[in-house]
């Protein structure tokens, strides 16, 4: 079966090429390379001995994308994680992430739909709960007001989804992630932030790295155990994982209904500061930190009710914090060499 995966040079978009091709699918990546390098086709292809298809181009380019679909008249599925994802910069620049994120998955569906490739698997995110009112965040949680144009274009991603699939056979598995961190244990593939991180983990690691001096931990004074925001981190490889399950589900006919929808995460919620002493822990290192104000927008805490996910997918995150952060040093290390290589 070959599986177009979009966004496959990307961060969680990488893992899942490897899971896919060492579970026996073959995978041909789009990926315009605004926010990855085509160096991770190499580091897939080290990995799994398979070098994936590889084709640059931007999916918010209509006519280019129904070529695609014609020269690849095999595809029988799509795994779409192309989108642009930095909450800062889409509220300065909201027209970017509504081009890019709703015009690719529009002409993405169009070309699905107009070449009868009817399953989608689609890369949202537990930001659509926002504040959650209850903890653990199930399914059914009520999505919230978005609270940056990046959140709103995952919400109506989701709408235009299921309107897809009310009129069509089309089928779809939105899979909503809480945080993913951490790195292949092979430390050859990994998050790359372009500049300053705005995310926890790749934070920690540049500051252990000694490229950014200290880190700013957001908030001392949330209503939780250490007055730190909580988030539920999950392993990226885990994650991974979750999209073949879920691909294999659709394939096998298994889906109760066309559209479903499934909460990764480990369903254990950590502070900033459980994130620091668990990389201190593994590592040994020290990470200079200071309390700042809390960061706007931000949730005071967040974790998943992963039931649904390990019953019904029977899928389940296996990797600890310790594993995470680990892994994510590891490949802090190579990346800097890598840089000043
Ligand atoms: N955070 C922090 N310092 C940083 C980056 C993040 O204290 O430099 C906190 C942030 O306020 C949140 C948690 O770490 O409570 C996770 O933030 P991240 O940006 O990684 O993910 P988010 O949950 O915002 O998607």
């Amino acid at each position: 079966m070959q599986v177009l995966v979009t966004g496959g040079t990307g961060y969680i978009g990488s893992h899942t090429v490897v899971e896919l091709q060492q579970s026996g699918f073959e995978v041909v990546i789009v990926d315009d390379l605004s926010n990855s390098s085509a160096d991770v086709v190499d580091s897939i292809a080290s990995i799994t001995g398979i070098r994936p298809q590889f084709e640059k181009f931007d999916l918010a380019d209509g006519s280019r994308t129904h070529q695609f679909f014609s020269d690849y008249p095999d595809l029988g599925a799509v795994i779409h994680f192309a989108a642009c994802k930095a909450v800062g910069e889409s509220v300065t620049n909201p027209l970017k992430y509504y081009r890019n994120n709703l015009f690719s998955l529009i002409n993405l569906v169009r070309g699905m739909t107009d070449h009868q490739v009817s399953n989608l698997v689609f890369s949202s995110s537990c930001t659509v709960y926002g504040n959650p009112d209850q903890l653990p965040v199930g399914e059914n949680a009520p999505v919230k007001q978005a609270l940056s144009p990046y959140g709103n274009t995952k919400q109506i991603a989701e709408e235009i989804i299921d309107d897809q699939c009310k009129v069509s056979s089309f089928r779809a598995i939105l899979l909503r992630y809480f945080n993913p961190i951490g790195a292949h244990e092979s430390a050859l593939i990994g998050e790359q932030p372009l500049g300053v991180p705005n995310n926890l983990m790749p934070y920690i690691t540049q500051t252990a790295m000694g490229i950014r001096d200290h880190l700013n931990v957001f908030g001392s004074d949330y209503h939780t155990p250490d007055g730190t925001a909580i988030r539920d981190y999950i392993h990226v490889v885990d994650l991974a994982k979750a999209h073949v399950t879920a691909l294999e589900r659709m394939l096998k006919g298994e889906m109760k209904e066309q559209r479903e929808i499934f909460n990764l995460g480990t369903g254990t919620g950590y502070s900033v500061l459980d994130v620091i002493r668990s990389f201190e822990r593994v590592t040994g290192m020290k990470i200079p930190y200071r309390i700042m104000d809390r960061r706007p927008g931000d949730v005071e805490q967040v974790w998943a009710d992963p039931k649904k996910a390990n019953e019904v997918l029977g899928w389940k995150a296996m990797r600890t914090l310790d594993e995470m952060t680990l892994s994510a040093w590891k490949w802090e290390q190579v990346v800097s060499r890598k840089n000043k290589a």
